[in-house]
């Protein structure tokens, strides 16, 4: 485990020499200190990455940069189960879902590099002009300098999304991973060495988020940042950039609602209703928390969600056939508790789940929780809860439907399920969400945008769309004709 922040190509200790607990949220111990960077740290790290865009690292071409992409795919394939078992250890994921996650790494660094050499193709392109005395070109430019601020759900894959891309396009950063897991971001600088990736294109600061992600977010030689966190700490960012007129990309927070409509088969929406709320602990910013389902069908699924619920197995994350690990920190695993808690005394109806397991004395494990009936006005069904809670209601007719899916200040994700391919589609079109799924929930694929609307955030990450982030657009204008312009000299 590292424990010095990787600033211009070198591992170096922090400037405060400090450090912050690194816990194993199943065990509760502590299993590393990091280092903590302070704002120091960040003019350095901003210095380097500054420096390295200046320098020849702007020369590169798409195909050279397609090449350290893929270099890293394959250091990061090479040290897959490692870095696994390290994400496990950090976040207290499942072993199969961190083994997951590696894989979707390795894949999003394979993607960017393709995208990286046609890159090379599209530089510059033509603008057709109506007036024929011009010409006129467009060139894709590296935006410069990238501040990176990421949460702890998926702490290496979140790293991914953004520094896979802002290499593709030719840009340098500075990553500042959660302070809750800061470890595999850390391995990061590792898999650039290996690759001899150019010194300050890639740099990586552990802190916290007051002082090491703040003067990242403050710094006036950063041109953008992308975040991705709640919607507290996204609005200061949005608030922080807005003194030096940064571009700024805000992945935020969720409340999705997955429809089910009466003619759904049941099965089927039973396992997604389950994947859509308890894989990854329910810490997923698009998980499906509220379920809106059919009042015809509602008892019926009910009672099999309760069934299915209960024989989810919960677990320390590196055990054999388990499906729910616990959550990442005392600090979360208090804040779900207090809002089932809150339903408890509230008179919530819970069909099951609410405590800890019996069988596990220690670690931040909840059981899988589901209250029904939810008043729209509860602050269980209006507010992001980022644990393994669902929250259900029923409805009538479709209108009521989309109306409740609806009615809340986010707009990240959204699920419907239905035989009824007109209905599915009449719904998708209807939801205000940035990503519906239909007859599923949660599949994310690296070539399709990702972003929300309203208080979910600001720009897609993904596919085309995760590359324009790093982009900027020029116009070259030029002047052909040999007629003089004839405004003032006629
Ligand atoms: P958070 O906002 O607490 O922290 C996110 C990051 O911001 C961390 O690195 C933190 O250190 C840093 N930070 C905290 N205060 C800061 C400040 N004042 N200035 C600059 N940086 C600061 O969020 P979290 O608890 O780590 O993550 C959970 C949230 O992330 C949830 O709301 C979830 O929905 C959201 N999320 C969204 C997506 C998406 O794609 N939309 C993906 C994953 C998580």
């Amino acid at each position: 485990m590292q424990d010095k922040l990787y600033i211009n190509g070198e591992w170096v200790t922090p400037d405060l020499g400090q450090t912050f607990p690194v816990f194993d949220p199943a065990s509760e111990a502590q299993v590393h200190a990091a280092p903590a960077g302070s704002e120091e740290d960040i003019n350095h790290a901003v210095s380097a990455a500054r420096q390295a865009f200046e320098g020849s690292w702007r020369q590169t071409t798409g195909k050279d940069r397609a090449a350290l992409l893929s270099a890293m795919a394959d250091e990061l394939e090479h040290r897959l189960e490692e870095l696994a078992r390290l994400e496990v250890l950090d976040n207290g994921k499942p072993l199969p879902e961190a083994v997951w996650d590696i894989e979707d790494t390795v894949g999003v660094f394979r993607y960017y590099a393709e995208l990286a050499v046609g890159l090379d193709d599209q530089r510059t392109t033509e603008v057709a002009l109506p007036d024929p005395r011009f010409r006129s070109v467009v060139r894709r430019e590296p935006v410069g300098v990238a501040g990176h601020i990421i949460p702890w759900n998926f702490p290496l894959l979140m790293a991914a999304w953004k520094v896979a891309p802002a290499i593709a396009a030719g840009a340098t950063m500075v990553l500042k991973p959660s302070e809750l897991t800061p470890l595999t971001a850390l391995e990061l600088g590792k898999v650039a060495d290996a690759v001899e990736l150019p010194p300050g294109v890639l740099n990586i600061v552990t802190g916290l988020g007051k002082t090491a992600g703040a003067p990242l977010s403050q710094h006036p030689g950063v041109d953008k940042i992308a975040f991705t966190g709640s919607v507290p700490t996204g609005a200061g960012i949005m608030s922080a950039c807005s003194r030096s007129i940064k571009n700024v990309s805000l992945e935020l927070g969720g409340k999705s609602a997955f429809i089910i409509y009466d003619d759904a088969d049941i099965d089927a929406a039973v396992e997604w209703i389950l994947f859509g709320i308890f894989w990854n602990q329910g810490e997923v910013c698009s998980a499906t928390s509220r379920l809106i389902i059919h009042e015809a069908i509602a008892d019926r699924v009910h009672d099999r969600l309760k069934e299915e619920a209960r024989k989810i197995t919960i677990g320390h994350g590196m055990d054999e056939g388990v499906l729910l690990g616990p959550l990442v920190s005392v600090g979360q695993y208090e804040k779900v508790l207090n809002y089932i808690e809150h339903g408890k005394r509230s008179g919530l109806s819970l069909l099951t789940g609410g405590q800890r397991p019996e069988h596990l004395e220690k670690g931040y494990f909840l059981e899988p929780t589901i209250f029904t009936d939810v008043p729209e006005t509860s602050s269980l069904w209006q507010e992001e809860i980022f644990g393994p809670v669902l929250c259900t209601r029923t409805f009538r007719d479709e209108r009521e439907a989309i109306r409740l899916a609806n009615n809340t200040p986010y707009g990240l994700a959204a699920a419907v399920m239905s035989q009824d391919p007109e209905r599915c589609t009449r719904t998708a079109n209807a939801l205000r969400a940035g990503i519906v799924w239909v007859n599923c929930s949660q599949p994310t694929f690296t070539e399709a945008p990702w972003g929300g609307m309203g208080h979910s955030g600001i720009g897609r990450e993904l596919g085309q769309w995760g590359l324009n982030n790093y982009l900027e657009t020029k116009q070259i204008t030029e002047y052909t004709s040999r007629k003089p312009w004839g405004w003032y000299l006629k």
